[in-house]
């Protein structure tokens, strides 16, 4: 009805005035207040247009871009719609282009970072505690470490950062917001247990990030183990061990022993070496938020990982929708320090809000451009929830690869296959390489057998998959998830004695 009436011609009288040539540029969400005098006209002109359209606004609300689109057009003014301190965000944004990342001279090696992953109760919690434990300089905080989300050790005078959530689910929330903070993964699979489905999925999330594995085959000591028979089921994941001709390097450990910890770090120094970790330690600090939370004392804290540059106390920081003046800095022993460099994981105080995880974290110019860059992104987060499109620039999905192909580009398919038992998994993806053509490749980013879970809509929304389940169905919780991560999800039901598929949503 509302529709309709909006089509009638409308008893609106523009004032005289003539509007600015050529395009208006106009913030997202500003009110008719602010966007009025912009097409010379006043705000009551705006509101009592939107009224005659049925939709009832104030001088002071925000309006919706259809809301001004709809008003230029009766005035005929044309806009620009852009979002709110997109200016300064371009500005910031500018200030590490990554220009000075070619210059050789100025990169220095960093330590690696490193998130355990692995089945539950393989050991990755233990193999994580006696990792600290044995090799932690001990602070003057009493020796005690603090937990604030990752921790550093030493092995040969080297460096390693160890992520403190073990786990792939962690990993690839953090991978979704756009934050690939770990630059090797120790897979921990119980020699008494061998590879069992989250080990599998833990290959896949790995796989997808493009970081190499190091292999731990772990409880080496229990009188069950079979080092061997674990390390075929390995293999059979197309990780074939070094001492097979294969390149996947493995290390025999027990956790709970601490046998073969020293092995592995020596081996963690390799292949960080191999794969030439470097950075610029010059120049502002940019990295990632690993968690944050509010301290009833100190107010919001937040763990942060350095990516690149020197973060310093006194610095302006922008961390998703906070910013600050870096008020303390403090190291993962309790330390206080005065600066982190590359790699290194720190509690930050200061921040005016809580970011959270998986934010990337940028050192501002000044004070000003940290405030309002952060301001409007608080703004922005405002508006999309509101609009209950909070995730809505995120994803490229199958309406994309539409014109990507129409655009004359290869377009690849990401997939991510659930089936009840491994025949139809086969056959499936059998028939899904099939489909294939030049324009359109099918990609895996990870084939299982089971139920769809929340690991699988992380993943999806990490590597922008769609995920399609034969056999299987999600259940609510896991539904909930996909539609908050813009995740596809498309069940198929497959009858074995004849060729019937029916789509279910
Ligand atoms: P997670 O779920 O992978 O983090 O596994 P945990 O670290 O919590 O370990 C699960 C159980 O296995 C605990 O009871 C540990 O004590 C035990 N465990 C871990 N590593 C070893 C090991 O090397 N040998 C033996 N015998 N037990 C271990």
């Amino acid at each position: 009805m509302e529709q309709l009436q909006s089509m009638q011609p409308t008893q609106y009288v523009p004032s005289n005035a003539p509007v600015p040539d050529g395009p208006i540029v106009v913030e997202r969400g500003s009110s008719a207040q602010e966007f009025a005098p912009k097409l010379n006209r006043g705000a009551a002109d705006v509101v009592r247009f939107l009224l005659e359209q049925g939709e009832m606004v104030t001088a002071t609300m925000s309006l919706a871009d259809e809301q001004m689109e709809l008003f230029a057009m009766e005035v005929g003014a044309e806009l620009i719609l852009v979002d709110p301190g997109q200016q300064e965000e371009m500005e910031l944004q500018a200030l590490f282009d990554d220009s000075d990342d070619a210059d050789e001279a100025q990169q220095a090696p960093r330590p690696p970072i490193v998130t355990i992953m692995g089945h539950v109760d393989h050991g990755k919690t233990t193999l994580l505690d006696k990792i600290r434990s044995a090799n932690v300089v001990a602070g003057e905080a009493g020796g005690i470490t603090q937990h604030i989300g990752a921790y550093q050790v030493t092995k040969n005078d080297k460096l390693i950062t160890f992520i403190d959530t073990p786990g792939h689910a962690a990993f690839s929330k953090m991978r979704a917001r756009g934050a690939g903070v770990t630059d090797i993964v120790v897979l921990v699979v119980a020699a008494d247990d061998g590879v069992m489905p989250q080990t599998i999925e833990a290959i896949s999330h790995a796989r997808a990030a493009d970081v190499p594995i190091i292999v731990a085959v772990n409880k080496i000591d229990k009188e069950n183990a079979d080092v061997q028979r674990t390390l075929s089921a390995v293999a059979e994941q197309g990780l074939i061990p070094e001492a097979w001709g294969g390149d996947t390097i493995v290390v025999e450990t027990s956790a709970q022993q601490g046998l073969g910890i020293d092995d592995l770090l020596e081996q963690l120094l390799v292949v960080a070496e191999v794969e030439e970790l470097t950075a610029n330690p010059n120049g502002r600090a940019k990295g990632f938020v690993l968690e944050a939370q509010l301290d009833v004392g100190r107010g919001p804290v937040a763990t942060v990982l350095v990516d690149k540059g020197t973060l310093k106390v006194g610095d302006p920081m922008v961390a998703g929708a906070a910013w600050g003046r870096v008020r303390a800095i403090i190291n993962d022993r309790g330390e206080q320090v005065k600066e982190a460099g590359p790699s290194s994981p720190v509690q930050v105080l200061g921040l005016s809000a809580v970011p959270q995880a998986g934010d990337e974290f940028r050192i501002a110019p000044d004070d000003r451009t940290a405030r309002t860059v952060a301001d409007s992104r608080a703004q922005r987060q405002r508006l999309l929830s509101q609009r209950g499109d909070a995730r809505a620039q995120k994803g490229v999905k199958l309406e994309d690869i539409f014109t990507q192909i129409q655009a004359g580009e290869t377009a690849t398919l990401n997939l991510l296959i659930k089936a009840d038992v491994h025949g139809s998994l086969e056959a499936v993806t059998e028939s899904l390489r099939k489909l294939e053509r030049e324009e359109v490749k099918a990609a895996f980013v990870h084939r299982g057998v089971g139920s769809i879970t929340e690991n699988d809509i992380t993943l999806a929304a990490a590597t922008n998959a769609t995920i399609i389940g034969f056999n299987v169905r999600p259940d609510r919780k896991v539904r909930e998830l996909a539609e908050a991560e813009q995740v596809e999800i498309r069940t198929y039901e497959v009858f074995t004695n004849s060729s019937k598929t029916s789509k279910k949503r």
